[in-house]
């Protein structure tokens, strides 16, 4: 076994159907006054509901949560929570509003309660991330962590199938990524293998019968391993990667992740072949070399969009994609090429079955 550092992250998760209920017990127990419950426009029905069971302990409903943080957002939000005296807020959606809340929490020290609606795994990572002027800087702050998470699978059933399996991939797309780690260690590799067998198993049905609460309470249960692992292990090649697709060519956020997974997982095999027998292994099949394509087999079972060229991007802008990905370095267990970087781009963009 290598040397390792372990820094076990503070947090109380409240697991389970039905656990909305006891939202206003958790947010009295965090002893932080009345709560904003945030959310997007979309999801304002549910944070109502949310409001509704928190009585005298809810500060209203903000609900301007949009993709990716814009500074203006996250300061007229603050500024809600200040008019209305909130102590702290309860994000109540996807990455997106739980972002909002962890930028309120950077700026004004707010805790935060997180409700999860999808598989992002924000609720359960440090790290923050904004948008100004079109450039989202991110970071990492201990302050940002929601102090508690309430992950109800009820709550998952609402979410398309085109939305699932995306972010179910995103989901895989971390514990991979955690398990070949420059700082990995032996408990989120446990995490993150657990993570990934809980959500292989189960994101089919979950994107076929939505309303199967034993499938999304295995999917989301996995998504919570998944964010844990995000949040404690750095990660490498496939998430540069898709920062670059998204931020450079504006593709979307799970899509981008649920395609390139297979292709980096397939790279960086060679080079990591204790982590990808992990994967395979969780995936159920034998050898690392089986672990791209498993996954290449669930992106098609599960997604609709199964290659770059179907989420928008032109062929012409695949050069350029390899030239960011290969121009700053970073932690992979192979080292990133240029060559390599539009050979797996090249197959990504096709779609074509990982070799
Ligand atoms: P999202 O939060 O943007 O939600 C996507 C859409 O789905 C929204 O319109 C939302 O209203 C809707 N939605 C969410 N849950 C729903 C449900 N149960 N039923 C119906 N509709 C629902 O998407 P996301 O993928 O959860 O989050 C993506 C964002 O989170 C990105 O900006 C990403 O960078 C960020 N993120 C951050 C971290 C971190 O650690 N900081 C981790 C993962 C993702």
């Amino acid at each position: 076994m290598h040397d390792f550092i372990y820094n076990a992250l503070p947090g109380k998760v409240v697991f389970g159907c039905g656990k909305l209920a006891s939202v206003k017990e958790e947010v009295a127990a965090m002893n932080s006054g009345k709560a904003l419950v945030l959310c997007t426009p979309e999801q304002r029905e549910l944070a109502e509901q949310v409001s509704d069971l928190l009585g005298e302990l809810s500060a209203g409903v903000y609900d301007k949560a949009v993709m990716h943080v814009p500074i203006e957002t996250a300061h007229a939000g603050g500024d809600e929570a200040s008019r209305v005296k909130a102590g702290c807020t309860v994000a109540v959606g996807g990455g997106s509003t739980i972002g909002l809340a962890k930028a309120i929490a950077l700026h004004q020290g707010l805790p935060i309660l997180a409700i999860p609606t999808t598989y992002a795994g924000s609720e359960m990572t440090p790290v923050w991330g904004i948008t100004k002027d079109g450039i989202k800087t991110t970071g990492r702050d201990q302050n940002v962590l929601p102090e508690t998470v309430i992950y109800d699978p009820e709550l998952v059933t609402s979410l398309p199938g085109f939305i699932t399996g995306p972010s179910g991939l995103n989901a895989i797309a971390h514990c991979v990524e955690a398990l070949y780690a420059e700082n990995a260690n032996p408990i989120i590799s446990m995490l993150a293998e657990e993570g990934i067998r809980a959500i292989a198993r189960s994101l089919e049905t979950a994107v076929n019968e939505p309303e199967n609460l034993d499938a999304r309470s295995d999917t989301l249960y996995g998504a919570w391993l998944a964010g844990a692992s995000l949040g404690a292990v750095g990660m490498s090649l496939h998430h540069k990667l898709c920062h670059t697709l998204g931020g450079s060519f504006n593709l979307p956020h799970a899509e981008v992740h649920s395609i390139v997974i297979a292709y980096a997982t397939a790279y960086n095999t060679p080079n990591a072949q204790d982590a990808i027998q992990r994967v395979a292994r969780a995936m159920g099949c034998d050898k690392p070399e089986d672990a791209p394509k498993a996954l290449h087999q669930l992106v098609k079972a599960v997604c609709n969009k199964t290659s770059l060229k179907e989420l928008g991007m032109t062929e012409e802008d695949l050069d350029k994609a390899a030239d960011i990905a290969a121009s700053n370095p970073y932690y992979n267990p192979r080292p990133v090429t240029r060559e390599g970087m539009r050979a797996l781009l090249g197959d990504a963009f096709d779609g074509r079955e990982p070799s």
